[in-house]
This record gives structure tokens, C-alpha cells and sequence, in this order.
């Protein structure tokens, strides 16, 4: 049987270390959270947010706008929380509904308080720092879920540099960031996409896998290979509340070397992040 790799366990050894540097502060860092709409995965994703942030004595304000908010309403919002000078953090909980362009919404967030790293600008930075694995420079923000992953991989001691890493999802938000920063990190990085053909073939190749599809089962006993390290970045809400990874965990935990579980994979260490981001 594969190896847990609990996100859990990861984001308690990190909590400690926030908890002493908000001590430090001397005052309370203050992430602000705007939800637009009422999801359900919404609503839990930030009841998450707000949980861990004053587990470490840290505040979340929560701004919660209705789905039918115009972007203008939206931008201007943001725009009073960048300005707001006792606000260090700034996040916009996704998806958004359809009719905000979700690009032009984070572009509006100052990249210097875009915790969630997703401005063009902390983007840029990250590429930007790519050549022979060097570190991000110190003023770039790493996309909280790629942090998630790495800081997984990292605590279990699973080399990167050297190894094939295949990421199955391109988005610019999540499977984007996630292959940049294992690239920066020295892997050998293919992407794959709803258009890649034979998915299997080349998931196969993979030392370390990693899922970000939002495709529940999308990751089969026929896609992974004996020894390989499965990071499953996948969290679809079912009808009941319940949350899906993109990995047929049951029947690849029983082939691969080591495998992140859904939920208490990627996801409590996403939410770790933004806080490692917003101090
Ligand atoms: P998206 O829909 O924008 O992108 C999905 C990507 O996966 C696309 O590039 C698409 O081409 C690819 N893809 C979809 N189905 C595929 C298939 N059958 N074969 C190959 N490629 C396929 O979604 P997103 O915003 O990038 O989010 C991806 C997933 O990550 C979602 O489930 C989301 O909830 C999850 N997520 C998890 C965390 C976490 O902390 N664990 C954080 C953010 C997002």
C-alpha cells in the first residue's frame, strides 16, 4: 500500500511556526476573504480560511457580495481593501459566477497583498526565477496551492530535482503554477490537457503525478505505475457536500509508492499557505 501523505500533518508542522511568527508581529495580520455568491464548496472552502487564520491568531474578514454584483461594484471594493492600510492579504474566493471576468477581477487585487500569488505580476516573478532551480526571489509570492504541493513533497522527502514530473491540468490559476514552480525546482515538467492525447501513456512516465484536473476518477489504475508519487490537486463538491479528488484513490493507492488523500491532501496545506504568504 502506498505511503499517506497526510496535508494535514504538513500544515500542523507549519501551524507552530505561524503561530510564533504572528507573536512576533504584535498585532493581528488581517487577511480579507471576498466571497462573491454563496456556493456551498465556496462556503466551506472560506469557513476553512477562517478557522486556520484565527487558529494562529490571525483575523479573516469575510466580504461576502451577492452573485449578481457588477464587476465595477466588485473592482471597487477591492480597490478600498488595497488602500486599506490595516489589510495585508487580500483574496477573492473562486470560481466566480459567469458574468465576472475572473482575470480582471484578481488583476485589480495589489500584487504585494495577493496572498493566493495569481497576479500577473507574482506569475511573472515566478517564472521569471526559473533557471537551475534557484529559490523564488524573496519577494515573490508562490501560488498558494503549488505551495500546498510543494511543501508536501518537501516534508516526506520526495526529491523533485532530476525527476519527470507530469502535471494533468493547465489552468493559469492552478495546474500552471503548480508545473512552473516544480520546474523552478529543477523536474523535467509535461503538461497535460483535455486535447493530450493517450493521458495514460504519458501519466505512466511520471515519477511524480499531479492531478489538477477537477475530473473526479479521472486517475486510474491504468494511468499510474509502481513507484510513483500521485498528488491529487482535484476538489470537485458532490451534490452532498462530499469532495472528490481526480484520483480513483482506492485502486491507485494499491500500485503507486506514495499518495496524497481527498480530502486531507493539497487542500489543508493550500489554506496553510495563503497564511505563509500573508506574513
Ligand atoms: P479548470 O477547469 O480551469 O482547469 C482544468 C484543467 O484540467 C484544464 O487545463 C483542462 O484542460 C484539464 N482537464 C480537465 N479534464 C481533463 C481530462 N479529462 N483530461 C486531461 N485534462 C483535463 O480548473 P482549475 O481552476 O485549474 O482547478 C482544477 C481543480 O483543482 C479543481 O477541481 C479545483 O477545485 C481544484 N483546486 C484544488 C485546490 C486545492 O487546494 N486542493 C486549490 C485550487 C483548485
Amino acid at each position: 500500500m502506498a505511503l499517506n501523505l497526510d496535508g494535514r500533518v504538513v500544515r500542523d508542522r507549519f501551524k507552530g511556526e505561524l503561530i510564533e511568527r504572528v507573536k512576533k508581529l504584535g498585532g493581528q495580520p488581517v487577511l480579507a476573504v471576498i466571497q462573491v455568491g454563496s456556493l456551498a464548496a465556496s462556503s466551506l472552502f472560506v469557513s476553512q480560511k477562517v478557522k486556520f487564520g484565527e487558529a494562529i491568531g490571525g483575523k479573516v474578514n469575510l466580504i461576502n457580495l451577492s452573485a449578481q454584483v457588477t464587476f465595477a461594484e466588485l473592482q471597487n471594493q477591492i480597490l478600498k481593501l488595497n488602500q486599506d492600510s490595516s489589510v495585508r492579504g487580500i483574496i477573492v474566493q473562486l470560481p466566480l459566477p459567469p458574468h465576472l471576468d475572473v482575470f480582471d477581477v484578481i488583476e485589480t487585487i495589489d500584487p504585494k497583498k495577493d496572498v493566493d500569488g495569481l497576479t500577473a505580476i507574482n506569475l511573472k516573478k515566478l517564472w521569471t526565477n526559473l533557471p537551475a532551480g534557484r529559490q523564488v526571489r524573496g519577494d515573490a509570492i508562490i501560488p498558494a496551492t503549488a505551495c500546498g504541493v510543494l511543501s508536501i513533497l518537501d516534508f516526506y522527502k520526495i526529491p523533485i530535482e532530476g525527476k519527470r514530473a507530469v502535471v494533468v491540468g493547465r489552468s493559469n490559476l492552478v495546474g500552471g503554477p503548480i508545473a512552473l514552480t516544480l520546474l523552478g525546482r529543477g523536474a523535467t515538467i509535461t503538461i497535460c490537457h483535455r486535447k493530450t492525447l493517450n493521458l495514460a501513456e504519458v501519466t505512466k512516465g511520471a515519477e511524480i503525478l499531479v492531478s489538477a484536473a477537477g475530473h473526479p476518477g479521472l486517475i486510474t489504475k491504468n494511468h499510474v505505475s509502481p513507484g510513483q508519487t500521485v498528488i491529487d490537486v482535484g476538489l470537485t463538491p458532490g451534490l452532498d457536500g462530499a469532495l472528490f479528488g481526480d484520483v480513483a484513490h482506492a485502486e491507485v493507492a494499491k500500485i503507486v509508492g506514495a499518495i496524497t488523500p481527498v480530502p486531507g491532501g493539497v487542500g489543508p496545506m493550500t489554506v496553510c499557505s495563503l497564511f505563509l504568504n500573508l506574513l
